[in-house]
C-alpha cells in the first residue's frame, strides 16, 4: 500500500510543499493528496491589488499538479483527529473522511481582530480572496471624495494603503498605526515613506490605537474619533483554530508548534508549514507570518519527509532566515528594505520604479515556481521506511 502524504491548504507554504515532495519522491510508493477550500492557488500578497480591481492571473490547481501524480481535492477541512490520523472534509457531496500516514498542516491564516469590538460588523479586510473581493466591490461603489481609514501600519497596512490611494485618487484615504509610519524601517525608507504617502495624499495618523470600529469611522484609545465610510483592518493575522482543537502542542496563537524541520513537537507523522507552524529562525527568534517564511519552512518539511521515507541519514537544511522585505506602494512604487538573517533593517534599501519592478518579479517568480511543480526532469526516491518507522523517527 501506498504511504498517504496529505497537504491540508494550497497556499504558497501548502502548494510549494506539495510539489518538492512529487519531485522527490517516487509515484509508485506515495499518494500525494491536496486539500483546498479554492479551486485556484491564491496569490495572497496581491490582495490589494485585486481589493482594487486590478484582475490576477488564475493559477488552477488541477492544472497545475496535472501529470504530477498530486491529487487535488478541492474542500474545506472541518476538523483533524491526530490520534486516529484523519481529515474531516466537506464540499459539494457532503461531509467526508480521509485518512494519512504523514500529515503537512497548512490552512494558512485570516485577518486577526485581535478582540477589538467592531471588527467584523463593520470593518473589510483583504487577508484572504473572498474578503478582497468584498472590499473591491465596496470600493468600486464609492463615490468621489469618500473617506476609507486602513488600519495597521504593517507590511500589509502600508500595501493597502498605498494601492487604494493611486488606483483611487479621488478618495480621501488615510492610515492609522500603532507606533510611527514604518518605524522598523531604515531613515532612508521612512522618510521615502512619508514622501510616498505625501505624494498619494495619505493622512497619516501615527500612535494611534484603534479601540473600537463603528459603522462610521473608528473611535481611538484616547477617545478621538476617525470618520470613515469604509474602514480597512489589517492589524495582523490569525490562524485558523482547527489545530488548536486536536491534541497537537499549539502555541497560544494556535500555531502548531514544530522542530526545526517543521515536525510537530508532539506528533511526528504532522509537519506545519507557513503561517499555521510555528518555528524558530536565527537566533530562536519565532519566524513572522509570511510567504518569506513560508517558502523555506515548505521545502525545509518536504525535505525532511523525503529524507525520512527514503532512508537517507542526513536531512537536508533550508535557509530559514530573511534576507529582505519587499513592500509594494502602489504599482510604480516600493521599498525593497535588506534585512539581517533574523529579520532587523539594514542600512541597504531599494526605493521607488525599480523597488516595485523587484518585488513584481519576486511575485512573479513564486507563482511561477508554484504553479510549475516539476520543471524538468527529476530523480524520484523509492520508500524504504514503513509507516510505523516513519511515525516512530525522531529527528
Ligand atoms: C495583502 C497581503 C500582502 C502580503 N504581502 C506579503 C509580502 O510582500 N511578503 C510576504 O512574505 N508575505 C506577504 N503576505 C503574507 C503572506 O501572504 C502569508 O504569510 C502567506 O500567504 C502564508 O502562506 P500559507 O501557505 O501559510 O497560507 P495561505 O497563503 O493563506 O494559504 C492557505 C491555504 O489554505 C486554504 N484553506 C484555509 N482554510 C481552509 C480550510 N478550512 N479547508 C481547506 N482549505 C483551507 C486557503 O484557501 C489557502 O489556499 C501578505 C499578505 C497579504 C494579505
Amino acid at each position: 500500500m501506498k504511504h498517504r502524504i496529505v497537504v491540508l491548504g494550497a497556499g504558497y507554504a501548502g502548494a510549494i510543499a506539495a510539489g518538492r515532495l512529487a519531485r522527490r519522491l517516487h509515484p509508485d510508493d506515495i499518494e500525494i493528496t491536496v486539500v483546498n477550500a479554492e479551486a485556484d492557488f491564491v496569490e495572497r500578497v496581491r490582495m490589494h491589488q485585486l481589493a482594487t480591481g486590478q484582475d490576477l492571473k488564475r493559477h488552477e490547481l488541477s492544472q497545475v499538479y496535472a501529470g504530477t501524480g498530486v491529487l487535488m481535492r478541492r474542500a474545506r477541512v472541518t476538523a483533524v483527529d491526530v490520534d486516529r490520523r484523519t481529515v474531516a472534509l466537506t464540499d459539494e457531496r457532503g461531509a467526508d473522511e480521509i485518512a494519512y500516514d504523514t500529515l503537512v498542516y497548512a490552512l494558512g491564516s485570516a485577518a486577526a481582530d485581535h478582540g477589538v469590538p467592531g471588527v467584523a460588523e463593520h470593518a473589510y479586510d483583504i487577508a484572504g480572496r473572498p474578503s478582497a473581493l468584498r472590499l473591491r466591490d465596496r470600493l468600486a461603489h464609492l463615490a468621489a471624495g469618500a473617506t476609507v481609514l486602513v488600519v495597521g501600519g504593517g507590511l500589509t497596512g502600508l500595501e493597502a494603503a498605498t494601492e487604494i490611494a493611486e488606483a483611487r485618487p479621488d478618495l480621501d484615504v488615510a492610515l492609522a498605526t500603532r507606533g510611527g509610519l514604518g518605524d522598523w524601517l531604515t531613515g532612508k525608507a521612512r522618510q521615502h515613506l512619508r514622501g510616498v504617502a505625501a505624494r498619494l495624499g495619505i493622512t497619516v495618523h501615527e500612535h494611534t490605537d484603534v479601540a473600537r470600529v463603528e459603522a462610521t469611522g473608528v473611535v481611538t484609545g484616547d477617545g478621538r474619533t476617525i470618520p470613515a465610510q469604509v474602514t480597512v483592518w489589517t492589524a495582523g493575522f490569525a490562524v485558523h483554530p482547527i489545530a488548536a482543537a486536536t491534541t497537537l502542542t499549539v502555541a497560544a496563537t494556535g500555531q502548531i508548534v514544530v522542530d526545526d524541520t517543521m515536525r510537530s513537537v508532539s506528533h511526528p507523522e504532522v509537519y506545519a508549514v507557513g503561517d499555521a507552524g510555528l518555528a524558530d529562525g536565527p537566533g530562536g527568534k519565532p519566524l513572522r507570518m509570511s510567504c518569506a517564511s513560508g517558502t523555506p519552512m515548505a521545502w525545509q518539511a518536504a525535505d525532511a519527509i523525503a529524507a525520512r521515507l527514503t532512508g537517507r541519514v542526513k536531512i537536508p537544511k533550508a535557509p530559514l532566515r530573511y534576507f529582505n522585505q519587499c513592500i509594494s506602494l502602489g504599482r510604480r512604487d516600493g521599498i525593497i528594505q535588506y534585512v539581517t538573517a533574523d529579520d532587523r533593517a539594514k542600512p541597504s534599501l531599494l526605493t521607488g520604479r525599480l523597488a516595485a519592478r523587484y518585488k513584481e518579479v519576486v511575485c512573479r517568480g513564486a507563482a511561477w515556481s508554484i504553479s510549475h511543480p516539476i520543471p524538468y526532469p527529476v530523480r524520484r526516491r523509492r520508500v524504504t521506511t514503513t509507516r510505523t518507522e516513519n511515525a516512530a523517527t525522531v529527528s
